[in-house]
Parts: structure tokens; sequence; C-alpha cells
């Protein structure tokens, strides 16, 4: 079980982390998403003891980071986002080196990293230089060297990014397999990604948690039904009036006030209504001056809006 209570991380005067709580069970597999600079690899390097927080607390299977750092590494296999390989040696060199480096055990040593070869599909690569193989070949031997101590919980930062399509379907179905025997935690930017391998998913921005669900909680949220976005000039209560007298539409929700005074709203319509044109007219029959409209597209940003407008689901 992972324990993150009450962290925050400043980095001089900037606030990467504010505040941030969460647990992980045994088992789970859980993704961290968000934009880039949330503040993911910070939480990471937090939980793997490499760097420490400003405030709070983390507990690893009981031991705190700080404290007993020693123990609660040994209970991580850590990945992080910018692969270190030792490009020189072979596939086997290098996992036997990560083994040395972890203090596996000299008598199974060899049998562990010929298993963690096989598990990771490069048993027939592993007399390979690293540098002659492909990114997701270095990406799997980095896992390997990830796996070979057998730690009990996996800490994968962005496993997939850089990789081609092919390569990605074959991390995301190595790591759905290992999280049957492990508690992981994965980063990634891409929803489509975490809701693929992970039982559930930690939003953060800017250093927030806006939201922890499961994918499929998450998808009904930003589900792309009959919805679309209008910007108008600050009209809120005429816009709320028309709720009800605009035929085909089924709500209307005020999503956020921008620094201009002028208003977002999400209208939501039956399937069968065409809302851009219902709306452009209902509205401009009551002068309401419409100044930007768009149709939803679960992209991460309007998730967050939508997230954030409900005020998380903490
Ligand atoms: P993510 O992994 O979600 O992309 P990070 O955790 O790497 O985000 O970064 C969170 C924020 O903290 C970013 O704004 C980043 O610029 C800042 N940051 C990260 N590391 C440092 C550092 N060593 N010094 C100063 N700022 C940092
Ligand atoms: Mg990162």
């Amino acid at each position: 079980m992972i324990e993150v209570k009450n962290i925050t991380k400043k980095y001089g005067s900037f606030t990467a982390l504010d505040d941030i709580s969460f647990t992980i069970n045994d088992g789970e597999v859980v993704g961290f998403l968000g934009p880039n600079g949330a503040g993911k690899s910070t939480t990471m390097n937090i939980i793997t003891g490499f760097i420490e927080q400003t405030e709070g607390h983390v507990l690893v299977n009981g031991f705190d980071t700080v404290k007993k750092a020693k123990k609660s590494k040994g209970e991580i296999g850590y990945m992080p986002e910018n692969v270190p390989l030792y490009v020189d040696l072979t596939v086997k060199e290098f996992v036997n080196y990560m083994a040395e480096l972890r203090k596996v055990n000299r008598k199974v040593k060899k049998e562990r990293v010929q298993k963690v070869l096989k598990e990771t599909g490069l048993d027939v690569m592993q007399n390979k230089l690293i540098k002659n193989l492909s990114r997701g070949q270095k990406q799997r031997v980095s896992l390997a060297g990830t796996l070979v101590a057998d730690p009990k919980i996996l800490i994968l930062d962005e496993p997939t990014v850089g990789l081609d399509p092919k390569q990605i379907t074959e991390i995301r179905s190595l790591i759905k397999d290992l999280g049957k025997k492990h508690t992981v935690i994965l980063s990634s930017h891409i929803l489509s990604e975490v809701s693929q391998i992970c039982d559930r998913v930690i939003i953060i921005n800017k250093g927030k948690i806006v939201a922890i669900d499961t994918p499929d909680n998450l998808e009904k949220k930003v589900s792309t039904n009959n919805v679309i976005y209008v910007t108008v000039e600050d009209n809120e209560q005429k816009v709320e009036t028309l709720k009800n007298k605009i035929p085909g539409v089924i709500d209307i929700n005020l999503i956020k006030t921008n620094e201009d005074g002028t208003k977002q709203f999400e209208i939501k319509g039956q399937d069968d209504v065409n809302l851009n044109k219902v709306v452009f007219s209902e509205f401009a029959k009551e002068n309401i001056v419409i100044l930007e409209m768009k149709k939803l597209d679960a992209t991460l940003e309007d998730a967050f809006m939508k997230i954030i407008k409900e005020g998380g689901t903490k």
C-alpha cells in the first residue's frame, strides 16, 4: 500500500505539488493523468524517494520514504521518464548488472535474469548490444532492469512516450500482465491510454488532484454526447432562463467565467438535435451575443474543465 499524505513540493518559490493526498492499494494499477508540467514525475520521484517533499509524508508498505528510505526504496521498481541505459552492454549484461545493483541473491540471480528476459520478450535478443535495439525494445530492457529485483511495486513514468503504435500496444499489454502480480503506477498524458490499462485514474493538474476515479466513471463524465460549448457576454441569468425554452436542449450549465467577464456554458441536447442551429437562433432572438461556439471532443482539456467545474470527485 502507498499512502501519500498532504504532500507539497516547492522548487524555490514555485509550488509544483500543492497538498496532494491519495492511497494506492496492493494489486492496483493506477494511472497518473495530466498535461506536461502537471506534477506527475515530481509525485513519482517523491514516492520513490529520489527527491524529498517540502511538506507531508509518504508511506510505502508502511515505510516512511524519508525516515526509512532504504526500506521503502526496496519495495519499488522505478522506471524514470528518460530511460537511462548503458548502451555498450548487451541486454543480458545490463539486466544482470541491474540485478547486482539491486542486490539480488547470487544463487537465484541467473534464474531471475532469464525469467525477466522471457517475461519482457527479450530472451531472443539477450546477446544484442543495447545500442542496436529499437526504441520499443530499449523500453523493454529498461523494464526488465526494473523487474529483476522482483519489486512489489512498479512505478513507470510515461512508459509509452516516443514509441510507435505497435510498440505502444506491446508495452501496454506487458504492463497489463505485470499488473496481475504487482502494484503498478504509471503516468501518461493520454486519457485513452490510462483508461485501457488502469483500474483507477488520478488526474493531476497544476500540482493538484482534480479527480480520482475509475476509467469508466471518468469516461462517462467526458463522454462525447450531443454537447456544445458556447461563450457569451455576461448574460448568466438570461441564459439560465433559456434552459427550458429551447426545443431539444436538455441542460445548460455555466462552465467558467473568463478573465474578461465573458462566460462559457455547456449545452446538452437530445441526440437528434442540431444544437449549433437551435442555440444560434434562440440566442439571437434573446439578443445574446455568441462569441464562440464549439463542439465537445473529449480532449484532456475539456475533461479537466468539466471535472474541475464539478468540484472534483475525491
Ligand atoms: P509532469 O511530469 O507532469 O510533466 P513534473 O513533475 O516534471 O511534471 O513538473 C511539475 C512542475 O515542476 C513543472 O512546472 C516543472 O517545470 C517544475 N519542476 C520540475 N522539476 C523541477 C526542478 N528540479 N526545478 C524547478 N522546477 C521544476
Ligand atoms: Mg513527467
